[in-house]
């Protein structure tokens, strides 16, 4: 297994060069706290238990898994050490509400810390990250009780949260969640129903779990319209907000799955058990879609994070193992063959995990500024703010989400094949971040689901092409700058040329749609990931800005090689990797009829 280290250089440059975060939390009112020092002791603190805790237990978790026991679920050995340590270090409150217990730091030094520690260890960070979720839904839709009673111990992270969403019938169609809610005489509700593939939904780590469950009330209207949202906790809290009598909610059994093994996967049965309403009937969809994009940002970290550790596992074994001579000459000629570094066929893999990892985190920060905004219209009650920081956001969510896991997974895929045959084998621990990362483009919402989200929804049904025409006049601001640096002008052209263009694919579609109601969906994913190309096509031309003005100023805090890095990393980007979008532009072009003519009967001809 890679043995996991914080990319706190790359971290810093893109906080403190690329995006000015300084200046960007010194106008921000939580931002107080989150001066430059502060927020680089944090960085380092985190770093330090990812590498020397969390990241250790990544291939032992895998190997063990969780155990299931009578309704009991053990986490792999060293999990409750590493989650108490956690807990008394208080990461979980990093970012929330002083009110509760929290630090009320800024939400994307939240994010910070998710990214260090999904890279090091994604089955451990499901826990406090799902804990995240409720807390978020809580937090935003329920009464003052229930946030004095609930929000405390899960921001101390002392009790776990899950969200209990999918029924056996229905994951991405939540209008099918058949799971009950009965009124009682005092207010409360009487829950009943199986949820399956609930991540956390029982473990070992914490004294009590939260659930937030999806149910319909008796008269509730069919479909979405007709959901409300309810506080399931595993033991009643009692008169003093402890732990209380045990409730009827119960874990049935462990999935069997792919990856993240040592992440409790669990089918939960609800049996009259207390529930307790979070906000107002029926609109259960909307609450706990509210901070969906934050949720669906966490999860588009774990590409990001499949990147990173694939990347510093291949990288290692490149410049390690040896294979034959380089074509261009001996490299090493005191040595019995070449490393592998030395071949351009491997360099090609490396780099495509170089470049998709850190055009991903530079994604990740450069949406990180647009949610501290968000949270801060929120907590300010400037609906106006939080709305179109919200709006912003929500176009760039589903092209994180979608294309940075797609990313994620195919830059995992590369490191395995770094290693040759060893990839394959267990022991090296490259498998395991393919079978880690696989889950990332399903849950959350497929990409499928996020691609139509993107253009069925936030594109065309919301905007008309609005959010396209705003996000890229924002990158043609930003390339036509760059047209009089020599080492940046390349970029800027291209930018230029693709930003005309996502914005003239974008007409087309809207008019096929009207002719054909099959273009949206046939379209959908091709939009999507031209969309994450281009995307990521700008956030390598501002790391290159940044990186060919410091060289040409020698002011830069970081080494003239680093630079020169970030821009041999931005040119392989554009020549190499970019080229892709194009073949994406054709494709989502093409007419739906091939992808609808064939019957469903005809799609395989078997005896
Ligand atoms: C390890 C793991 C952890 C999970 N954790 C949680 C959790 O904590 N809480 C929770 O509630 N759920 C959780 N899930 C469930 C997960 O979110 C769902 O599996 C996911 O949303 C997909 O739903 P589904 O499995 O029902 O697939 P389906 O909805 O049946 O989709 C099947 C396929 O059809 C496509 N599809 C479906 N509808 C359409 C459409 N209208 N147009 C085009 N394509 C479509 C999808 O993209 C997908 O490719 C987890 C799942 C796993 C495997």
């Amino acid at each position: 297994m890679p043995v996991y280290k914080a990319p706190l250089r790359d971290m810093k440059f893109l906080l403190n060069e690329v995006f000015d975060y300084p200046k960007h939390y010194a106008s921000l009112a939580c931002g107080e706290n989150a001066t430059p020092d502060i927020v680089d002791a944090i960085l380092t603190e985190c770093g330090k238990f990812c590498e020397e805790v969390v990241g250790p237990l990544n291939q032992v978790g895998d190997e063990e898994g969780c155990k299931f026991d009578n309704g009991e679920v053990t986490t792999p050995k060293g999990f409750k050490e590493a989650y108490n340590q956690f807990v008394m270090g208080g990461w979980q409150g990093l970012s929330a509400p002083e009110a509760f217990g929290g630090q009320g730091l800024p939400a994307s030094m939240g994010l910070l810390k998710q990214e260090m520690m999904g890279t090091a260890n994604w089955s451990f960070s499901m826990y406090p990250g799902l804990s995240l979720g409720a807390m978020n839904t809580i937090y935003l839709h329920g009464s003052e009780e229930q946030k004095q009673t609930y929000l405390v111990p899960l921001t101390e992270g002392t009790w776990g949260g899950t969200m209990c969403l999918t029924e056996p019938q229905c994951g991405t169609d939540l209008g099918q969640v058949k799971t009950k809610a009965e009124p009682q005489a005092d207010g409360s509700y009487k829950i009943t129903g199986t949820k399956i593939f609930i991540s956390s939904g029982e473990h070992d780590l914490t004294e009590n779990i939260v659930h937030i469950v999806l149910a319909r009330l008796p008269d509730a209207p069919k479909g979405t319209r007709g959901i409300s949202l309810f506080i399931v906790p595993k033991f009643l809290p009692d008169a003093n907000g402890g732990v209380g009598e045990r409730n009827g909610v119960s874990c049935g059994s462990l999935e069997k799955k792919m990856g993240i093994k040592a992440s409790a996967t669990c089918v939960m049965n609800f049996d009259d058990a207390t529930g307790f309403l979070i906000g107002p009937e029926n609109q259960g969809l909307e609450c706990m879609f509210t901070f969906m994009n934050t949720a669906r940002i966490g999860t588009s970290i774990q590409g990001v994070g499949a990147a990173e550790l694939s990347y510093q596992g291949a990288l290692e074994y490149a410049k390690d193992r040896r294979s034959m001579r380089a074509l261009s000459g001996k490299k090493e000629p005191d040595q019995i063959a070449d490393s592998l570094i030395h071949h351009a066929d491997v360099r090609r893999m490396l780099l495509t995990q170089k470049a998709i990892a850190e055009g991903g985190r530079a994604m990740l920060y450069y949406a990180a500024r647009l949610a501290d905004h968000m949270v801060e219209g929120h907590e300010q009650g400037d609906t106006k703010k939080a709305e179109s920081y919200d709006d912003k956001l929500g176009f760039l969510t589903p092209i994180l989400k979608g294309f940075l896991t797609e990313m994620g997974f195919e830059a995992a895929n590369h490191g395995a094949q770094v290693f040759g045959g060893h990839g394959y084998i267990r022991e090296h621990g490259m498998e395991q971040i393919i079978r880690d990362t696989k889950i990332a483009v399903l849950y959350e919402g497929t990409t499928g689901i996020q691609a139509l989200d993107l253009l069925g929804r936030k594109v065309l049904l919301m905007t008309q092409g609005g959010a396209v025409r705003e996000f890229t006049l924002t990158v043609a601001n930003f390339a036509r700058k760059q047209l009089t640096n020599k080492r940046t002008r390349p970029f800027a052209l291209e930018l230029l040329k693709l930003t005309a263009q996502w914005n003239a694919l974008t007409v087309r579609l809207m008019l096929a749609a009207r002719k054909d109601r099959d273009a949206i969906s046939a379209a959908a994913y091709d939009f999507l990931m031209y969309s994450g190309y281009v995307t990521m096509a700008y956030m390598w031309a501002r790391q290159a800005s940044v990186a060919a003005s410091s060289l040409a100023s020698g002011e830069g805090s970081e080494s003239e090689e680093f630079y020169n890095a970030k821009l041999a990393t931005a040119e392989f980007y554009y020549e190499r990797l970019l080229p892709r979008a194009q073949s994406h532009a054709t494709s989502m072009l093409s007419p739906t009829s091939n992808l609808m003519q064939l019957d469903a009967e005809a799609m395989a001809f078997t005896s």
